[in-house]
């Protein structure tokens, strides 16, 4: 069972304050001069470094499954860096001015979501913009989601926003790259696991655009549609591309999958796709179990390094876990370095 609570963390608060606040890059442009206040110090190399934090933890952007890595704290920003060194994603250290009444204010970067207690273990989950970020050690980040008033004070930026896959006008470029994501190896793949539907991926219609869905299954001409002009990435291609297939595959597993989802417990993010929706949950959690099987096809580190990731794809899409187990004994992952691991496991639950 998992618990919501915030705990305070005040250990870095002055120092991180201090140090922002004497930044030249940061304070000089948001604080008028006036000459009844004491001039603040210079900065020190002190103070830079300990506004610069490392902080080990997963991102899952927009909806997508999580990436191991770490966010970077610095007098800028944040970052955040894959373990193979990838930027994936970068903030402002505070958000746009926004109006709210009559007053200003700025938006917040950070936010903490919920803390989740697993045994011993506490991760705490943080908003970032589009994105989740989930860590066991939050540091200074914490502060950051209280919302210092020092915060207000730094100079805020608008949002970076993500370039759709192609331009949402040019229909021939949508169809094509639908066309080539439902005929590709990675489909192929899929099509052993969830079957073939009878035609080709097309593009969203009107109400699907207007109820923001990125694709649709549908049922009614076992085809998939897809919106590439809405989609940022090929990550998320790729995943609205297997969601949409879980509903294929869905309704004609019925009485499989409902043995397999018992006890699996529903989205606690409200915010998450998915969240109270059983059906939508379930499409969540085929396309999470099937790109951790692909992420981890290649090899990783150790078999427990491999079955704590699936820990955190589990916290973030409960269910994943069990049809992960279910999929990596499918012929298809015969070779896969986790199968054993992951059949024992099921085997030990049973
Ligand atoms: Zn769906």
């Amino acid at each position: 069972m998992r618990t919501l609570l915030v705990r305070g963390w005040a250990l870095h608060l002055i120092a991180l304050a201090s140090a922002l606040l004497f930044a030249p890059t940061i304070a000089a442009a948001s604080v008028p001069s006036d000459t009844l206040r004491a001039r603040p110090p210079a900065p020190t190399a002190i103070d830079v470094a300990l506004v610069t934090a490392v902080i080990p933890g997963y991102l899952s952007a927009r909806g997508l499954p999580p990436i191991t890595g770490s966010l970077i704290i610095t007098d800028t920003g944040l970052v955040f860096r894959t373990s193979a060194g990838a930027v994936l994603g970068s903030y402002p250290l505070v958000g746009p001015v926004r109006r709210r009444g009559s007053r200003d204010h700025r938006a917040t970067t950070v936010a903490l979501a919920y803390v989740a207690n697993e045994g011993k273990h506490s991760s705490y989950l943080f908003r970032l913009d589009g994105g989740v970020f989930e860590t066991a050690s939050p540091g200074p980040l914490q502060e950051l989601a209280q919302h210092p008033a020092w915060l207000d004070r730094v100079r805020s930026e608008e949002w970076s926003t993500d370039r759709p896959l192609v331009d949402p006008a040019d229909t021939d470029a949508a169809v094509q790259l639908a066309a080539a994501i439902s005929s590709g190896a990675y489909a192929d793949s899929l099509y052993t696991l969830f079957g073939r539907p009878a035609r080709c991926a097309g593009l969203v219609g009107k109400g699907g655009r207007d109820r923001g869905r990125l694709g649709e299954y549908i049922a009614s001409r076992d085809s998939l549609a897809l919106d590439p002009g809405r989609i940022t990435s090929e990550a998320q291609l790729r995943h609205a591309f297997t969601h949409e297939l879980a509903h294929r595959w869905q309704r004609r597993s019925v009485p499989e999958l409902r043995a397999l989802w018992a006890g699996v417990e529903p989205v606690h993010d409200s915010r998450r796709y998915g969240y109270a929706s059983v059906g939508e949950q379930q499409a969540e959690a085929v396309a999470f179990a099937i790109h951790f099987l692909q992420t981890t096809g290649a090899g990783i580190g150790s078999v427990a390094a491999g079955l704590e990731l699936l820990d955190h794809y589990e916290l973030l899409m409960p269910g994943t876990r069990v049809l992960t187990r279910y999929f990596a004994l499918q012929p298809i992952y015969r070779d896969h370095p986790l199968r054993i691991a992951l059949a024992s496991r099921a085997a030990s639950l049973q």
